[in-house]
């Protein structure tokens, strides 16, 4: 009888597939492999993009305020499409941003993360067939995203201009090709997704650039889901300008954030959508059966991180201007220590990214012929490894069929204390005495 059932058992288990057919594909994840390497090999971590310096006081403060300051109930549920503190601030906030009238409950939506902000754009809009233009190179979610959604990701890439002479490429030197940005345009397609200040490359898309995506959009009737996660974060004076505040493009565009990269705190994971109500309703369809709710505790601190930046917007007490403030000097170390030793530097104009190029360094890590892994893989592998410091390969940024053209650049975060970025100073300058000398 037991070996009757037990057979019967295995049976049951091996009868049928148990996978979706959305996840086909999909089950890969840059970060579950690369993270682990980190954890277990690196002696300096530029990989994941998340800061190693404290939070700001303000923040952790109001958290703890929260935590234990007496009003009990803000460790229970509070509304489901975001707590009305941080909606009603985040309203306020953006209305200065983008110079129009916004209801808190209609016009904002609060997510665990960007991610699920993004996560209920493709759920909300994407249909089976429909296609999404995804520029490459791309925060990564959005490829599987878009198709768990049913919907084809169409790629369009920047394509990179030579630097001017006797200087370093800037991310400003990669480009779209209005022809080919316009050729992926068709009446299949739903949306775009537009990610400035851009994760990896750190581009930061010119008002003439985002005039050109507008356009098409308002040409074609496509959606623009644009990913502004790093709004905050850009250098050199430049100006990060909002896609929803272009002509035509606020009744179309919703526009994501995090608090994570706006006040240094990646792991409270809460982040929002703005827009249009006849955009945002399908959002609320999504989140409400789905996560339905973020914590509360973290909502909370971040409604009193925002009440703090209304009030400073635009002062140099302001995090806003701190933070980008104190990560330019951080880049500008990071891009001098890879200049100095050949790795040579893609000088970003926002996020805390930068992309460098190996060709340099190639003669250590050779090639397998005809391996199934890109190079830039096998080199970010060996680096973290042999060196003990861990990166990216850009061509986890690529799509399949692109990724291949793209393999000789890794890319870093400078979001980092000072001690850190001096330790991947020290290893890189042993790197480059080991070779010369070799
Ligand atoms: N978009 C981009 C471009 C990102 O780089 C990230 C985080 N790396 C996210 C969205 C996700 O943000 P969050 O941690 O708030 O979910």
């Amino acid at each position: 009888l037991q070996t009757h059932s037990l057979s019967l058992s295995l049976q049951a288990k091996m009868s049928r597939p148990v996978q979706a057919r959305r996840l086909e594909g999909i089950d890969k994840n840059i970060w579950v492999e690369f993270v682990k390497l980190a954890a277990t090999y690196s002696k300096v971590n530029l990989g994941q993009g998340f800061p190693d310096f404290p939070a700001p006081d303000f923040l952790t403060e109001a958290f703890t305020r929260a935590l234990s300051g007496g009003n009990h109930m803000l460790h229970q549920y509070t509304r489901g499409f975001g707590h009305p503190p941080l909606v009603k601030v985040l309203a306020q906030f953006f209305e200065k941003l983008l110079g129009r009238d916004l209801d808190p409950m209609t016009n904002v939506m609060v997510t665990v993360g960007a991610y699920q902000a993004l996560f209920c754009c493709f759920q909300a809009f994407v249909d089976e067939g429909d296609e999404v233009i995804i520029i490459e190179p791309f925060f990564d979610c959005y490829e599987p995203m878009v198709k768990m959604a049913g919907g084809t990701p169409v790629f369009v890439p920047l394509r990179p201009n030579p630097p001017k002479d006797g200087k370093l490429m800037s991310s400003a030197d990669w480009q779209l090709d209005p022809a080919e940005l316009a050729s992926k345009f068709s009446e299949r397609t739903k949306a775009i997704v537009l990610n400035s200040p851009n994760n990896p490359l750190g581009k930061v898309f010119s008002r003439g650039e985002l005039g050109l995506i507008a356009e098409l959009c308002v040409k074609h009737d496509v959606l623009c889901i644009s990913d502004e996660v790093y709004e905050w974060l850009v250098y050199d004076g430049k100006q990060h300008i909002r896609m929803a505040s272009l002509q035509g493009m606020w009744d179309r565009t919703v526009i994501i954030g995090s608090a994570g990269k706006t006040f240094s705190v990646t792991g409270w994971k809460v982040g929002w959508a703005v827009g249009p109500d006849r955009l945002l309703q399908h959002l609320r369809t999504v989140h409400q059966n789905s996560v339905y709710h973020c914590a509360t505790i973290a909502q909370e601190a971040v409604a009193q991180g925002f009440q703090r930046e209304v009030m400073l917007y635009g002062k140099p007490e302001s995090y806003f201007v701190q933070l980008p403030k104190e990560l330019q000097q951080k880049r500008d170390w990071l891009v001098q220590s890879l200049d100095g030793v050949g790795m040579k530097p893609i000088v970003p104009e926002g996020t805390y990214f930068l992309v460098a190029d190996i060709s340099q360094f190639k003669s250590d890590v050779p090639d397998v012929p005809n391996s199934d892994e890109p190079y830039d893989y096998r080199f970010a592998k060996w680096m973290v490894k042999n060196k003990g410091l861990a990166a990216i390969p850009l061509s986890a940024f690529y799509s399949e069929a692109h990724k291949n053209n793209y393999t000789n650049f890794i890319r870093f975060c400078f979001a980092k204390e000072e001690a850190t970025l001096k330790a991947a100073n020290d290893i890189l300058q042993k790197w480059k005495l080991e070779k010369t000398s070799s």
